[in-house]
């Protein structure tokens, strides 16, 4: 066993109740998302056998490596990253939820495969609350709208929203990323759009998971704190088709 990962499972599940006993918040609204993106199977297996269940990935390719040798570990997996139309169909065969829907394209489409196979799924609208170019995402301003459209999608169950917030190694600087988050989910639950739930708010990373679950995050996505640094830049995964 690891003793690293196991050691660094503690101290997020410590930094998570302490948030959570700062904020006035329960324990269990918040849940622990296992960000995976280049982190090999065998160790995301070790992460599961200690009690997680929940890891995501940003690419369908590494769903797709790493799916055999997770098979005998019950966990669920999310997708949160962008993700092309022509890999639904790949990604589909994965996962129980798709955070990072972010236009009206990939709506129609996953819309259509899900018909054919005659199943629902879960999804979260991604927002781009820092504004920046290199994120994908809605602008703010028209999350609303869109989800009122998407929700005429009977396949998909939109949940709640999801966003990455300003990179920045403050995490004061990230907090109105957040703090828009929450804005705009309250805002689609005043809407009352039938099958539209804003009960999911996915926001926070290693860095300012504190911040996030103070603006009231329910899924928090960490990776570097409990796997340790990757050798790529995240810009390799959150822009690496955006022109
Ligand atoms: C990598 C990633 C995370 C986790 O980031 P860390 O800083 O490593 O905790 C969260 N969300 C998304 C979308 C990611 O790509």
């Amino acid at each position: 066993m690891n003793e690293i990962i196991k050691n660094n499972l503690s101290i997020i599940h410590q930094r998570i109740a302490h948030a959570c006993l700062k904020a006035g918040r329960d324990l269990a609204e918040v849940q622990l998302l296992l960000a995976t993106k280049t982190v090999p199977a065998e160790k995301i297996k070790q992460a599961l056998l200690l009690g997680e269940t929940l890891i995501a990935e940003n690419k369908v390719q590494e769903l797709k490596e790493k799916h055999t040798g997770l098979l005998d570990v019950p966990h669920q997996a999310h997708f949160i990253g962008h993700l092309q139309s022509n890999k639904i169909k790949e990604v589909l065969k994965y996962v129980s939820c798709i955070q990072s829907v972010d236009r009206m394209e990939l709506v129609q489409q996953l819309d259509k495969r899900l018909q054919a196979e005659g199943r629902c799924l879960d999804i979260l609208i991604q927002v781009n609350t820092s504004y920046e170019d290199s994120k994908f995402g809605l602008a703010p301003e028209n999350a609303v709208a869109f989800v009122g459209e998407a929700a005429k999608f009977d396949t998909l169950r939109i949940k709640g929203l999801m966003t990455i917030g300003l990179f920045d190694a403050d995490a004061e600087k990230v907090r109105p990323s957040f703090q828009l988050l929450k804005k705009l989910s309250d805002q689609i639950r005043q809407e009352g759009i039938p099958g539209v739930e804003m009960k999911e708010l996915s926001m926070g990373m290693s860095g300012d998971l504190e911040t996030a679950i103070e603006e009231g995050a329910t899924i928090i996505r960490i990776g570097t704190a409990i796997f340790g640094p990757r050798i790529y830049p995240d810009s390799y995964y959150w822009n690496e088709t955006k022109n």
